[in-house]
C-alpha cells in the first residue's frame, strides 16, 4: 500500500492555496513578532491550556494511505468539552475583511484540526475557535465555529485527501511512464567519438555511487550528449522527486542541451529551460506582490500545468508564450514548471548563489539532484562573485539624509553606520592608503546591520534608494553569515566613496555547502591543474576523475611559438612593431579569418595602429571595443567570421575569447599575445597571499592559472569540429618557461609546440592542408 506522509498545510494547499503571486519574504524579525504574539495571546489562558499540540490523522483510499500531520496552537479540555484553538497575529485594522483568502485557509485548517481531535475523542464534544491577535493593540477577536462548520470536517478531509491522492496517483503514473520510456534510451549516434563512451560510463558510475566527477574533455568530443544520457537514465532508479540540473552560464550551452534532447523524441521527460529574471520580467522596476502578472497566478498556473507537461520540452520562448496566453509572469511560470520537471536547464546561480538559489529545490525542500556543471572552469570566478558582498558609505549617508524627515529613528540607524565609515576614512587617510585590510568586522557591526534590516522591514518606508540598499544589505548579511577563512575583509576608496568589501577568495567550500548533498559533475575542456579546480569548485574528497584527449585528427592542428617577444608591462611597448609584423606575416600565408588576442584594449589599440599599415591587401581589420552590447558583439562576430579575409583584434577572456563557436572556415587561426595574466590588483594580491598561506603556490593560483586559462580558451576557438584546420601561434618567451609550459594542455604538448623556423612550418602546414578547409 503506497503510504504518503504530508503536513496539513500541504493538504490544505489543494484547495486553499494563495491566489496571487507573493514574493515578499517575511523578515525573521516579523516572524519573531508573530511568535511573541502567540505567547502574548495565550498568556492568560488557564493552566490546563496546552500549546503546540501535535495531531495526526489518516485517509485510506483503495491501496493508498495518506497520513497528515499538524500542530494545533492551543488545546484545552474544560471537562465539558475540548476546545481547539488556532491563533493568528495581525496588524490589519479589520483582519476578518482584509484577508478573505487567508481567513478561508485558517478556518479550513481549524475545521480539520477539530475533526482530527474529534476522531481521537469520539465521545466528547469538540469546540473550535479562531483567534485573531492584534500585535499593536493587543486586542483579540475570537470566532467560534458553529457545530455545522465543525461537522463539515469529515467531508472536507475526504475531499482534500481524495484530491491529493488523485494528483499523487497521476504524478506517479507519469513518473512510471517516464521511467519505462527511459529504459529504451540509447546513445543516439551510430558510433562513439574517441573518449565519448568512457565519459558515458564514468558519469554513470559517479552517479550510481553518488560521487562527484571532474571530467576534462576537449571541445568536439560530444560532452553534452555523453553526460545527458547517463544523467537522464539515473532518474529511473532515483527517488520520485529527483531532478537533473544542467547548469550553464551561456545561452549557447543551453541551446546545445535543447538540441541534444531532440535525439530522444520518445522519452517521457519534462524539461524546463529557465531564463534570467531580468530577461523575462515585464515590470523590472515593479514589485512582484503588486504586479498585474501576479494576479490569480496560481489558479492560472494550475490550468496551464497539464499543457506544459504535455509540451515536454519547455524552451524559454514556449514558456513566454504560455505565460502570455494567461497573462501571467513568465519568470514565475518557469519556476513553477521547474517544480514539475525532470530536467532543469538554468544558470549556475539558481543552484549556488545564496541570493538566487531555488529554495524549493536546494533550501527548505531539499531534493535528490544531480548537477551537471557546464564549462565548470567559469564557476570559479562566478563563485567568487556569488559569495562576495559590499556596502558603500555614500548610499548610507544618502539614506540618513533622506529619512531624516520621514523616519528619524531609522535615519539615526544610518547615521550610526555612517559614523563607522567616517572612522574608517580617518584610518585610510592616516595610513595614506586606498585599501585597508581588516582582520574582522568591527564588533557589533553584524548585529547593527541585522537590526537595521529589521527596522527597515518593520518601518514600511519605501523608496528607490532604500530598495537598492536593501538588496545590498540582504546580500551583505547573508555573506556575513557565511564569513570564514575563505574571505578577506577590506576597505577601499572608490571614486568619492568608501566601500567595505567581503571578498570571497576561495569559493570552493561555500559552493560545496550550498549544493547540500547533490552530486556534481564538473566538466569543461579546461580543468587542469586538477588540485586547483577541485579546491576552488568545491569537489568532494571522494570523487572520480577523467581526462580525455582531443578527438580530432592531430594533423589538422599546428601549435607554433615565435621566440624573441616580450609582453611584460615594462617591455611591451618595444615589441608593438614586431607583433604587428608577425601577425601580418602569419595571416599572409593563408587567406582566411584570424583573431589575435591581447591582454588589454590599450595593448590591442597600439598594435592595431601599426598593423593597419602592414595588412596584406585584401584583409579587413576589425577591433573589439570596450563595453560592446550583444548586438554590437553579434555584428562584429558576423563581420569577423564572414567571407573574405579578416583579422580581428580582441581581448583575451573577453566576449570573443570564450563561448563563441567559429567552426570551419569561420576561423583558421589565432595569435595569442602574452600569457593573459590578470592585472595586479588588491583582489589578485589577496588571492596570492591566501594560497601562499595555505601552502599552495599563490602566484600560480592567482595569476598563472587564470592567465593560461584565457590562453587555452582563446586557442580553442579554432578547433570546434573534426574537420577544422588551423594554426595557433603563441607570442611571448614566457610560454617556454617551465611554469607556463606545464599549464599548456597535454595534447598540445604531445603534438609538439613548434619553435623552429615558424614561417616555414606554417607554410608547410597550409601546403599540406590547402584546398581542404
Ligand atoms: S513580471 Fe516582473 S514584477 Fe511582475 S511578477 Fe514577474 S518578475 Fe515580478
Amino acid at each position: 500500500m503506497p503510504e504518503i506522509a504530508i503536513g496539513v498545510r500541504e493538504l490544505l494547499a489543494v484547495k486553499f492555496g494563495p491566489r496571487n503571486l507573493s514574493r515578499t519574504m517575511t523578515h525573521p524579525a516579523v516572524m519573531q513578532q508573530g511568535i511573541q504574539g502567540h505567547k502574548d495571546a495565550t498568556k492568560n489562558r488557564p493552566p490546563e491550556y496546552q500549546r503546540e499540540v501535535p495531531v495526526e490523522s489518516g485517509w485510506v483510499e483503495g491501496a493508498w494511505h495518506l497520513r497528515v500531520r499538524g500542530r494545533i496552537d492551543g488545546l484545552m479540555d474544560t471537562g465539558e468539552y475540548i476546545l481547539v484553538e488556532e491563533i493568528k497575529t495581525t496588524r490589519a485594522e479589520d483582519p476578518l475583511n482584509l484577508l478573505p483568502e487567508h481567513n478561508q485557509f485558517y478556518l479550513a485548517q481549524l475545521i480539520l484540526y477539530a475533526y482530527f481531535v474529534a476522531c481521537d475523542n469520539p465521545d466528547r464534544d469538540v469546540q473550535a475557535r479562531l483567534t485573531w491577535w492584534h500585535l499593536d493593540t493587543e486586542q483579540e477577536i475570537q470566532i467560534d465555529l458553529d457545530q455545522e462548520q465543525i461537522a463539515s470536517g469529515e467531508d472536507l478531509f475526504r475531499q482534500l485527501a481524495t484530491e491529493y491522492i488523485r494528483r499523487e496517483k497521476l504524478r506517479r503514473e507519469r513518473l512510471e511512464q517516464r521511467n519505462n520510456s527511459l529504459g529504451s534510451m540509447e546513445f543516439p549516434f551510430s558510433s562513439y567519438r574517441p573518449g565519448q563512451e568512457e565519459l558515458v560510463s564514468t558519469t554513470a558510475l559517479a552517479l550510481e555511487y553518488g560521487q562527484d566527477l571532474m571530467a576534462e574533455a576537449a571541445t568536439g568530443i560530444g560532452k553534452t550528449v555523453a553526460l545527458l544520457l547517463p544523467a537522464i537514465a539515473w532518474l529511473a532508479g532515483a527517488p520520485a522527486d529527483a531532478k537533473v540540473f544542467f547548469l550553464t552560464a551561456k545561452t549557447s550551452g543551453r541551446e546545445i542541451v535543447l538540441e541534444t534532447l531532440k535525439h530522444w523524441p520518445d522519452i517521457e521527460l519534462v524539461t524546463v529551460c529557465l531564463e534570467a529574471k531580468e530577461r523575462w520580467c515585464t515590470y523590472p522596476d515593479g514589485d512582484c506582490d503588486n504586479c498585474p502578472l501576479g494576479q490569480d497566478f496560481y489558479a492560472k498556473v494550475a490550468k496551464l500545468i497539464p499543457k506544459l507537461m504535455a509540451a515536454k520540452l519547455l524552451t524559454p520562448d514556449l514558456i513566454y508564450q504560455f505565460a502570455g496566453i494567461e497573462g501571467i509572469c513568465p519568470f514565475e511560470l518557469g519556476l513553477e514548471a521547474a517544480t514539475q520537471a525532470d530536467l532543469v536547464i538554468a544558470d549556475y546561480n539558481y543552484a549556488f548563489d545564496p541570493m538566487v538559489q531555488l529554495q524549493r529545490f536546494f533550501g527548505w525542500n531539499k531534493i535528490p539532484a544531480v548537477l551537471l556543471v557546464d564549462e565548470a572552469h567559469n564557476l570559479v570566478t562566478r563563485g567568487r562573485e556569488m559569495f562576495s558582498a559590499d556596502l558603500g558609505k555614500k548610499q548610507i549617508l544618502d539614506l540618513h539624509r533622506e529619512l531624516k524627515l520621514f523616519n528619524p529613528s531609522l535615519s539615526a540607524r544610518f547615521k550610526e553606520l555612517n559614523s563607522i565609515f567616517i572612522q574608517w576614512n580617518k584610518e585610510l587617510k592616516a595610513q595614506g592608503t586606498r585599501q585597508l585590510l581588516l582582520d574582522k568586522l568591527p564588533r557589533g557591526l553584524p548585529a547593527k546591520l541585522n537590526r537595521l534590516a529589521e527596522e527597515i522591514a518593520l518601518s514600511g518606508y519605501d523608496s528607490p534608494v532604500l530598495k537598492e540598499f536593501i538588496r545590498r544589505l540582504v546580500r551583505f548579511n547573508r555573506i556575513v553569515q557565511r564569513l570564514g577563512q575563505e574571505h578577506a575583509i577590506y576597505l577601499e576608496r572608490q571614486g568619492g566613496d568608501t566601500v567595505l568589501n567581503l571578498f570571497c577568495i576561495n569559493p570552493g567550500p561555500l559552493l560545496q555547502k550550498q549544493r547540500q548533498k547533490c552530486t556534481a559533475v564538473f566538466f569543461s575542456a579546461t580543468l587542469s591543474p586538477g588540485p586547483y579546480y577541485r579546491e576552488l569548485l568545491g569537489c568532494r574528497e571522494e570523487y572520480l576523475d577523467l581526462s580525455l584527449p582531443s578527438p580530432f585528427p592531430r594533423e589538422n592542428r599546428l601549435f607554433v611559438h615565435i621566440p624573441g617577444v616580450k609582453t611584460t608591462y615594462a617591455a611591451r611597448a618595444s615589441y608593438y612593431p614586431a607583433i604587428a609584423m608577425y601577425i601580418a606575416r602569419i595571416i599572409q600565408e593563408q587567406p582566411g579569418n584570424y583573431i589575435a588576442y591581447f591582454p588589454s584594449y590599450a595593448y590591442l589599440q597600439e598594435v592595431a595602429s601599426l598593423l593597419q599599415y602592414e595588412l596584406p591587401g585584401d584583409y579587413q581589420l576589425h577591433l573589439q571595443q570596450s563595453g560592446m552590447d550583444i548586438e554590437e558583439r553579434q555584428d562584429l562576430l558576423q563581420r569577423l567570421t564572414g567571407p573574405g579575409a579578416n583579422i580581428g583584434l580582441a581581448v583575451m577572456g573577453g566576449l570573443f575569447g570564450e563561448g563563441v563557436d567559429m567552426p570551419g572556415e569561420m576561423l583558421i587561426g589565432t595569435i595569442i599575445v602574452g600569457p593573459g595574466l590578470p592585472m595586479v590588483s588588491p583582489q589578485q594580491e589577496l588571492i596570492r597571499r591566501y594560497f601562499d598561506e595555505q601552502d599552495y603556490s599563490g602566484f600560480l593560483y592567482s595569476y598563472l592559472i587564470p592567465g593560461m586559462l584565457r590562453v587555452v580558451q582563446s586557442a580553442g576557438r579554432v578547433y570546434r569540429t573534426p574537420d577544422d584546420k588551423g594554426v595557433v601561434v603563441l607570442l611571448d618567451d614566457r610560454f617556454r618557461q617551465e611554469g607556463y609550459r606545464q599549464l599548456i594542455p597535454q595534447y598540445w604538448q604531445d603534438e609538439g609546440l613548434f619553435t623552429g623556423n615558424w614561417l616555414q612550418r606554417i607554410r608547410e602546414f597550409w601546403e599540406e592542408n590547402t584546398g581542404d578547409i
